[in-house]
């Protein structure tokens, strides 16, 4: 299944990338803009890398005389932040606190760091990002593969053990309850393509964009000084977008239905849990994408307002004008926050309801 997935992805994101192409070659070829930038972005030296971390493949590109060894250098802080984030993995500090819930555990900078932002925006999303879930995910068997579904009864059982007000960070100190056990599945990667941005603009490159398993980001623009073209899934359809859309030095980060999910009797049940009800959150969105400045906040957004529905993203999104959003409901409908207006480009066939924010 892992290997089935990683394939989907790895194919998505090569049409991802013909798809950028195309889409700008197309608009700009129409409308005769930035040839001339177009043969400076040709001439531009251009470095890839490609990494499987994290359970999923990972692109990076960069450009100029630096990108080389920046990109050397994101390669090992992957794999640095991987293995302190990896719930499996017996040496990563996720693993050291859940195996130690009822004590005090000492982590790495990072892992008190990624826990601290999941719990302010469990705060600020009334727990719809829990990384408490993980009993709960693990009974459904997405943490092995070993898919089932759960009676009730077990179900209320495991949510005693759900709630991210009971876990602790003091410092480099975490806690957590007996019987809890955390998982950063909903943010390390959001968090990880903010270092990589990081580490690149340290090393001066000023033009790169990391692609981990979907979830982009980007440093400023394109070398000709164009934005990047970034595609949105359509979620009934891995094969093509709903959508374009233009962006410079932000992230955009996807949560969808379609990403991790098996089917029993005829029903379908993902990897994104309700807190609430301990069952895969079925609140009207199959999909909710988050474009704004920090990666982190992108990957914790884009989980928690899949999780919160229709209604409430909708209301989120009108209180939170630092973020855009492109959200999209059972039925197919699309809402995108007024912010994205001029840089979305839908394709035929589809249309948006705007989300107005004064
Ligand atoms: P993906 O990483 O698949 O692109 P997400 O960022 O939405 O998607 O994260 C989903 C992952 O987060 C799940 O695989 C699981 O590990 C974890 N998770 C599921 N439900 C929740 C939740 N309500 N709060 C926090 N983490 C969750
Ligand atoms: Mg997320």
């Amino acid at each position: 299944m892992k290997k089935i997935l990683a394939l989907l992805l790895m194919s998505s994101l090569i049409l991802a990338a013909g798809c950028q192409q195309q889409t700008t070659e197309e608009s700009e070829g129409e409308n005769g803009e930035n040839y001339v930038f177009d043969t400076s972005a040709e001439a531009a030296e251009e470095k890839t890398k490609e990494i499987f971390a994290m359970d999923t493949y990972m692109n990076l590109k960069a450009y100029g005389s630096s990108a080389e060894d920046a990109l050397n250098q994101c390669e090992n802080e992957i794999k640095r932040l991987e293995g302190l984030f990896a719930v499996k993995d017996s040496n990563s500090d996720i693993y050291k606190i859940n195996i130690g819930a009822g004590s005090v555990v000492s982590v790495n900078g990072d892992t008190a760091e990624v826990i601290k932002k999941a719990l302010e925006f469990s705060g600020q999303t009334d727990g719809a990002l829990d990384i408490t879930i993980y009993p709960v995910l693990k009974e459904w068997g997405f943490t092995t593969g070993e898919y089932q579904v759960p009676d009730e009864a077990t179900i209320s059982n495991l949510l005693q053990f759900v709630d991210y007000r009971n876990v602790n960070v003091n410092g480099n100190n975490v806690n957590i309850p007996e019987a809890y056990a955390i998982d950063l599945g909903s943010v390390a990667k959001g968090y990880t393509s903010d270092k990589l941005c990081e580490l690149l603009k340290n090393n001066g490159v000023s033009s790169a964009l990391v692609n981990l398993g979907g979830n982009v980001q980007t440093v400023g623009t394109k070398p000709d000084g164009s934005k990047w073209t970034v595609g949105i899934q359509d979620p009934q359809d891995s094969s093509s977008y709903l959508c374009t859309i233009k962006i410079a030095d932000r992230a955009v980060i996807t949560s969808g239905n379609y990403e991790r999910y098996f089917e029993q009797d005829g029903k379908k049940y993902w990897h994104i849990i309700d807190p609430k009800t301990g069952a895969p959150a079925a609140n009207g969105l199959i999909s909710s994408t988050i474009i704004g400045e920090s990666g982190v906040e992108c990957d914790a957004l884009s989980t928690a307002l899949f999780v919160m529905g229709t209604d409430k993203a909708i209301e989120y999104c009108k209180n939170h004008k630092n973020i855009e959003a492109i959200l999209v409901t059972d039925d197919m409908k699309i809402y995108v926050t007024d912010g994205l207006m001029d840089s979305i480009t839908m394709t035929e066939g589809f249309s948006y309801t705007a989300i107005q924010r004064s």
